[in-house]
């Protein structure tokens, strides 16, 4: 549904986008995780060319957005960060506007201004004046422009900043509805945001893809080796020796514990591997006795800080 290759976007000599490929399938709700500035705006700015790429190729069901950029664009709809909207008319005469921009067919857009005012519940407002709504108001008015003529992509840049709480749930849910008849893309920072209700994710950090997987499987990945915290009373460094000769282990780390004599050793394992046994057959073969073992399961918001705080260790490194 959409291809996009090789994509650049160079601000002077800053890259903001650097070489992502990504493949976006129909049916599903994607989304852009990544900190503040990781290139989320300026990717979507340039998928809903808004914005040129410096170099890469990007086609929208077929159509090169810079090829043909009309019949592109008609396959999208777009609710930017801010939501463009014209604040001294009323919310139906702005929608009204909308559908005639989008070429719609006039004697049809009465109902399909209705239509998309009822999916986005503001038809209560419709005759309101847009500057006088409330931030949570306005964000639906954003998102019924974006669905006007039922565009089979609808992208949204951060929908849910700003808002309360009760404005972002009901955000989430209109998301999650539009999913069952858009292919959606939406971009966050917060991780909870996606994992709620994207079923795919592309993780950005300095404008580059360090994941590109399904929410399921980036928790069972990061899931899949075993970490042990262990509490024992022993030597620090004989403990370190006895424990990374075991088979298995991937690397183990020794500190000291808060009871005197205790120390702490954190164990990773290889994939797939419990070495919950040897550990302790080992340590108790010399001794050493274990006082707490427990198992350290990753959340995915560990996944996001261990991928983005990675990045950072690397260009430290440079
Ligand atoms: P995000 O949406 O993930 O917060 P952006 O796409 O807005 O990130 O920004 C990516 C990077 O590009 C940031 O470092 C930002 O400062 C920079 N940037 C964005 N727009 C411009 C611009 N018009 N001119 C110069 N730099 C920009």
């Amino acid at each position: 549904m959409i291809q996009i290759r090789n994509l650049v976007k160079k601000y002077g000599n800053h890259t903001a986008v650097d070489d992502i490929s990504l493949d976006i399938e129909p049916g599903q709700v994607y989304g852009f995780l990544g900190p503040n500035g990781a290139g989320k705006s300026t990717t979507m700015n340039i998928i809903t060319g808004y914005l040129a790429a410096t170099s890469g190729e990007i086609k929208i069901n077929g159509y090169d957005i810079y090829k043909e950029p009309e019949k592109a664009k008609t396959c999208i709809g777009y609710l930017p960060e801010i939501p463009p909207l014209y604040l001294d008319m009323t919310v139906y005469e702005y929608l009204k506007f909308v559908a005639e921009l989008k070429g719609f067919e006039k004697a049809k857009i009465d109902n399909e201004v209705k239509r998309v005012m009822e999916l986005t519940n503001i038809t209560d407002v419709s005759e309101r004046i847009i500057n006088n709504l409330s931030k949570g108001y306005r964000q639906r008015v954003g998102f019924a422009q974006a669905i006007v003529s039922s565009p089979p992509i609808v992208i949204l840049d951060e929908p849910t900043v700003g808002l309360d709480p009760n404005q972002i749930r009901e955000t989430r849910d209109l998301i999650k509805s539009l999913g069952d008849s858009h292919t959606v893309i939406l971009s966050s920072h917060i991780l909870s945001e996606i994992s709620e209700t994207c079923s795919h994710v592309f993780i950005i950090n300095k404008g580059k893809i360090i994941a590109n997987d399904t929410i399921d499987n980036l928790s069972n990945y990061f899931n899949s080796h075993q970490v042990l915290e262990i509490t024992a009373k022993g030597d620090k460094l004989r403990c370190k020796e006895i424990v990374e000769a075991i088979e298995n282990v991937n690397s183990v780390s020794v500190d000291l514990g808060d009871e005197d004599g205790t120390v702490k050793i954190t164990v990773d394992a290889v994939d797939n591997a419990d070495v919950r046994e040897d550990v302790s057959l080992a340590l108790s073969a010399e001794k050493i006795s274990i006082f707490e073992m427990k198992e350290d399961t990753k959340s995915l918001e560990d996944v996001f800080l261990q991928l983005t705080g990675k990045e950072e260790q690397d260009d430290s490194n440079i």
